[in-house]
């Protein structure tokens, strides 16, 4: 199957540098990936889906926010197909497209995430929840977990020192006007 132009196989294609036409569905990606269960379609369901140009059904699937980037497909695949990479185009893609996600937590905590990165340089997690819940507005939800982790030391009061912001906000600072180009 090869991708047409300005078909959604080919913006794919193009963007991961992944060959996905190559799949034949053996789904051995599908059946080691942990996070299966949690999933509105499974990974080589997103691949096939792609191959068929279901643009819409893929972007705004839960699937693609779902996927925790661990790899364990990518590394399965006998026709060597990195899905995680595609998961992560995909993510990318329907970002820029401003496709309503299926997952809207996800991709929140994605952004708060990265702000804290651009603003500090680091995680400081305690912030990072705050913000988060500010936004979501869900503040008693995780909160027993949050007690369990900040009494066993796993969350800091306060952030720890860290010299590296400046470069870090020039790594984003560089990222963005090369995107705005
Ligand atoms: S493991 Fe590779 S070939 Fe098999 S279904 Fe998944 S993507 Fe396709
Ligand atoms: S990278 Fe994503 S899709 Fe692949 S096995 Fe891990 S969680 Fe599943």
């Amino acid at each position: 199957m090869e991708p047409t132009q300005n078909s959604f196989l080919s913006e794919v294609v193009q963007a991961s540098g992944e060959k996905l036409q190559a799949c034949y569905q053996c789904q051995k990606c599908s059946a080691g990936c942990p996070v299966a269960y949690a999933m509105d379609i499974l990974p080589n369901q997103v691949i096939r889906h792609i191959q068929y140009d279901h643009r819409e059904r893929v972007l705004s699937s839960k699937t693609i926010w779902i996927c925790a980037s661990c790899y364990t497909c990518s590394v399965r695949c006998p026709n060597n197909i990195d899905i995680a990479k595609i998961m992560d185009t995909l993510r990318n893609i329907a970002i820029r497209s401003g496709v309503k996600p299926g997952e809207k937590d996800i991709p929140l905590f994605h952004s708060v995430f990265l702000d804290a990165i651009k603003s500090k340089g680091r995680i400081h997690e305690l912030s990072l929840i705050l913000q988060f819940k500010t936004k979501t507005r869900d503040f008693l939800k995780d909160a027993a977990l949050g007690w369990k982790m900040y009494r066993k030391g796993k969350i800091k009061l306060f952030p720890s020192k860290f010299g590296g912001g400046k470069e870090i906000q020039e790594i984003f600072n560089s990222f963005e006007k090369r995107e705005a180009k």
